[in-house]
């Protein structure tokens, strides 16, 4: 039996205000527990909260890149439920009246072409505090330094069809919130994680099946991972005559595999209405319209322009513009050195982005910096060296040796150009090679290479490749 997967995802962003969403106490990761929790993230009884405006200008800033509606009106609502890390007893989130609605995000398919997903709603809500286990002999610790950082709820219409399709979504999503400046996207500490609803159905049927939601997998490859496992497990069950049940399902990165956590809760076991303490939120036209006016390039926007401008292919330029920093380099390495863009790309996504990952480092950590990487970019597009020995230098560049012109110098590494002192090392070559070089006239082409690779050893890889070819086929006709 063939199936269909659909998946839905639903995506928690960190904001990055200064301060709580409503109150004014500091966020900040990593501090120590209960040193960041006012009044109000306690949930004492008495206290009032006052909504954070910037939390409502970054939400808006989404709404505006997915092109979503963002009605005049929304509401907080109260979430009812009792845990020891939410003190007041209910999270303020939003519920039929989102900030944010209706939106779509377009990710790019392994196919080369991009597919449409609909965003149904993105709110704001607080997040929780942490139940701490280790280190209370027996007890649990509550750190409430978490309690009241804004979220902002991003959730997909269950229109994704494979893991693939959704790490496509996910990491769209990663880099839109990054290029808006809204969320650091930090996966290890949580300011960007999802919770995934797989669901399975016979081949072509309208009806969705029964979906299991997979809880808060906190890095790209988990959630792959975690999707996968579910659709077998889900495919399994159906095709021994079992049934799939609603829950709410925890992954296991260790062992991969997913496990029931609790029966999945109906919207009406949370009691949900509108907070009291707070006004609806009204958002006027005005204000929209100035986040508008100063929303930065997207990364769409900007794989565009790097391929109208530049003519680099869509997937040079999907790849460049993923992360917004990686983008800023490739262009500011491009304005400095002028050399043709497609250089400067085959760079940055080469031996600059292998020399990263071998070191595990991100673009703004690079030893070799924009600059460096230009004046390297230049000598070899002006026949300094070439590609081959500029291997060498980067290597060099990398462990901080000066810049290319000092590298060059000191090892010595400038290409031979001069067409004599070429002409003049050929001859040795083919002079010491006679059995080759009878062998080679008498049709043994493959013997080229041979010949190349004689005047490289001679000169220490230093010969102008091209100049060198032209020679050596002279030379050898005879
Ligand atoms: P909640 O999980 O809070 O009850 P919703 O019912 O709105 O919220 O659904 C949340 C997510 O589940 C959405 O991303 C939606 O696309 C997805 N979803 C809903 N039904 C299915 C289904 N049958 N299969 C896969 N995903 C689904
Ligand atoms: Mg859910």
């Amino acid at each position: 039996m063939e199936w269909d997967v659909v998946i839905g995802l639903e995506v928690h962003a960190q904001l990055k205000t200064q301060s709580k969403i409503f109150s004014g106490a500091p966020i900040a990761y990593g501090a120590l527990p209960n040193t960041q929790a006012c009044a109000i993230d306690l949930g004492m009884p008495g206290v009032l909260p006052v909504l954070n405006a910037e939390a409502v200008q970054m939400a808006v800033k989404l709404g505006l890149a997915i092109e979503a509606t963002i009605p005049p009106r929304s509401v907080f609502a109260r979430k009812n439920y009792f845990y020891p890390d939410l003190p007041k007893g209910y999270q303020i989130s939003q519920y039929e009246l989102p900030i944010v609605s209706k939106g779509h995000l377009d990710i790019p398919l392994e196919n080369g072409t991009t597919k449409r997903i609909g965003i149904t709603r993105a709110h704001l809500e607080e997040d929780a505090g942490k139940s701490l286990h280790e280190n209370f002999h027996g007890h649990s610790g509550i750190d409430l330094n978490r309690a009241g950082t804004p979220l902002i709820e991003i959730v997909s219409e269950p229109e994704l069809y494979s893991a693939k399709e959704a790490i496509s979504y996910l990491k769209a999503l990663h880099s839109l919130v990054r290029y808006l400046d809204i969320c650091d996207g930090n996966m290890q500490e949580g300011s960007f994680r999802c919770d995934a609803n797989v669901s399975i159905k016979p081949k072509g049927d309208s009806k969705l099946g029964t979906r299991a939601e997979i809880k808060n997998v906190n890095s790209f490859r988990f959630v792959e991972r975690a999707i996968n496992y579910e659709i077998e497990r889900q495919i399994s069950i159906l095709e021994n005559g079992g049934k799939i049940t609603q829950e709410t399902r925890l992954y296991d990165a260790e062992k991969n595999e997913t496990r029931s956590m609790r029966s999945k809760e109906e919207a009406n076991d949370y009691r949900y209405f509108p907070d009291p303490d707070l006004l609806p939120l009204e958002i006027s036209a005005e204000f929209i319209k100035t986040i508008a006016e100063n929303l930065p390039e997207l990364p769409q926007q900007k794989q565009q322009r790097f391929e109208r401008e530049y003519g680099l292919s869509s997937y040079d330029a999907n790849v460049l513009v993923s992360s917004r920093e990686l983008s800023e380099y490739f262009e500011k390495t491009l304005a400095l050195s002028k050399v043709p863009p497609k250089l400067v790309v085959n760079w940055v996504m080469g031996d600059l982005s292998a020399a990263l990952n071998q070191n595990n480092l991100s673009i703004e950590q690079s030893p070799v910096t924009p600059e460096k990487l230009a004046l390297l970019l230049q000598r070899i597009q002006d026949n300094t060296i070439s590609g081959k020995i500029a291997k060498t230098v980067f290597e060099a560049l990398w462990q901080g040796e000066g810049d290319a012109d000092t590298i060059i110098a000191q090892k010595g590494l400038k290409q031979v150009t001069d067409q004599s002192a070429i002409e003049k090392i050929i001859d040795e070559v083919l002079a010491k090679s006679p059995s080759q070089l009878e062998q080679y006239r008498s049709g043994k082409d493959k013997l080229f290479g041979y010949f190349v690779g004689e005047v490289m050893k001679a000169t220490q890889g230093k010969a102008n490749p091209q100049q060198l070819n032209q020679l050596l086929k002279q030379k050898l006709v005879g």
